[in-house]
């Protein structure tokens, strides 16, 4: 069984006009999910993330310096991409309660696996820094939630959104506990995510994608580095770090993935997952900014998850 997890309030996180980070990415992907194909998904509304679940993955500070900015009225710019909405506040915490509801679901048998259709998005939230559209960061925080309320030893977070995850990487820098391993597009924005970057425990798994490279390239990375790494690792849960921003039609960067190499690498993940941890794999949305590749994109993954 396949879960679904979204809620109203993700829509609610506004943006200045022609921002790419915008409430229709998500009606593009709810509008995908309520075709025929899709009529087997388990579906919940996403719970609200309390302060201190967030703070796992933050501190306490931050929580509240991102709760005292949201305005009742209009919009506040944090840096130059990313902004807060008199609804972003409840949008990120239902959008980080959400990838926590999903690890609930799926570690308590509920679920075989999940997909958390929210937004805002997470990867470049840093432990105390908002940026790149990100204000919690939502992967993190489902990863600190396995390890700290269900006890998991291990965890991995693997990021095929096109950009690089610096939020992810710099909230786990020093955990051992949680192999974070990301396929980007180098150079594009924020700029980490060399090979070189590799933590405090080498748990940390680069492996920079050139402009203008395709699915064959993702095969290659995953196949020769990040699976092998996967499966050295051994962890107890995977969260996938789901940006569909590598897709050709993506305006923000220049890969060239088609809808069906994103189901590749997740049957590819299922696999491993099934032979690791029961097949337990929770993935949560990050970028993705065509409104039809990210649909289509988001649609072929999620149908994947569901042939489990
Ligand atoms: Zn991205």
């Amino acid at each position: 069984m396949t879960l679904y997890i979204t809620h109203p309030a993700c829509l609610e996180h506004r943006v200045p006009a022609g921002h790419p980070e915008r409430p229709d990415r998500l009606r593009a992907v709810e509008a995908a999910l309520a075709t025929p194909p899709f009529a087997g998904l388990q579906r919940m509304t996403a719970q609200r993330a309390s302060e201190e679940t967030v703070a796992r993955a933050h501190t306490a500070a931050y929580v509240a310096d991102i709760a005292g900015q949201t305005p009742d009225a209009g919009l506040v710019q944090i840096d130059v991409d990313t902004t807060l909405s008199p609804g972003s506040y409840e949008a990120a915490l239902r959008a980080a309660g959400g990838a926590v509801q999903a690890v609930d679901e799926v570690l308590q048998g509920r679920a075989r696996n999940a997909f958390c259709g929210v937004r805002p998005p997470g990867h470049h939230a840093e432990r105390e820094k908002a940026m790149g559209f990100c204000l919690f960061n939502n992967a993190a925080i489902a990863a600190r939630h396995a390890r700290e309320v269900h006890g998991l030893d291990r965890v991995c977070i693997f990021d095929w959104d096109v950009h690089h995850g610096n939020g992810t990487q710099d909230i786990f820098w020093n955990d051992a506990s949680v192999l974070y391993c990301s396929t980007h597009e180098m150079p594009l924005y924020p700029g980490t995510g060399s090979r070189a970057e590799r933590g405090e425990h080498d748990t940390i798994v680069n492996v920079p994608l050139a402009a203008g490279d395709d699915g064959a390239a993702l095969r290659e990375a995953c196949d020769v580095v990040i699976f092998p790494r996967i499966a050295a690792f051994r962890p107890d849960l995977i969260i996938l770090s789901a940006g569909f921003d590598a897709h050709w039609r993506d305006p923000l960067a220049s890969l060239n993935f088609n809808e069906d190499d994103f189901a590749w690498a997740t049957r590819e993940i299922m696999a491993i997952a099934a032979r690791l941890c029961e097949g337990r794999i929770v993935s949560i949305l990050e970028g993705g900014y065509d409104l039809e590749g990210l649909a289509c994109s988001a649609a072929t993954h999620v149908a994947a998850l569901m042939e489990a």
